[in-house]
């Protein structure tokens, strides 16, 4: 992008990482906050803030910001008795806006992927082992996404808590395969989480 000035260079290098994003797409987003600067500003504030305030709840591993721990997790009126566990933190906001859920929630941070390098080490399952032994929930229910990697996590973690006193279910089929749960609509996850089952745990 010779021609541009140095920050105007480093923006469209800085937009470049994002994800879907080319550098033409960058360049023209570029362009418009340059044009646009009352907009631009608001906006550096708002990536300023996130970036600042945004952290990992110490006990869920969601997102929060003016505590250390999350909303849900503070809130008295959850069903303290079930966690339910999530690759994402977009999956924890598609269940709640679903309405069919009051329970607390797990967030991974991902799933298990041997192609993208993503081992069991990198999710929050040692923090999860400590809180059912702490919390002593009585059913964790698993809704990683339905697809190779979210079927590997889920068996992963049933055979992590084969020896906890614990219920573990799965969300009932019917979600759409091979896809994230973001793509459910309302109706259908409303039906897996009711519909869910008890997961076979071989040698119980
Ligand atoms: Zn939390």
């Amino acid at each position: 992008m010779a021609g541009y000035s140095r920050s105007i260079r480093d923006l469209i290098e800085l937009l470049t990482q994002l994800p879907g994003i080319g550098p033409r797409t960058a360049e023209r987003l570029s362009l418009y906050l340059v044009h646009h600067q009352p907009y631009a500003r608001r906006l550096a504030q708002a990536i300023e803030q996130v970036a600042r305030r945004v952290r990992r709840c110490a006990i869920c591993n969601n997102f929060t910001e003016t505590e250390e721990i999350c909303e849900i997790c503070r809130d008295p009126n959850r069903d303290r008795t079930r966690i339910c566990v999530v690759e994402q933190p977009r999956d924890l906001v598609v269940i709640e806006s679903s309405g069919a859920y009051r329970g607390l929630y797990h967030v991974l941070g991902g799933r298990i992927s041997p192609l993208e390098g993503v081992e069991p080490d990198h999710l929050s399952l040692d923090h999860l082992v400590k809180r059912i032994h702490d919390q002593q929930p009585e059913e964790i229910i698993l809704a990683t996404s339905p697809t190779t990697e979210g079927d590997t996590t889920a068996s992963y973690i049933v055979e992590l808590l084969r020896d906890l006193p614990v219920q573990i279910t799965r969300l009932a089929r019917g979600l759409v395969p091979g896809s994230g749960l973001e793509i459910a609509t309302a109706d259908m996850l409303v039906n897996a989480i009711r519909d869910r089952r008890p997961v076979e745990r071989p040698g119980r």
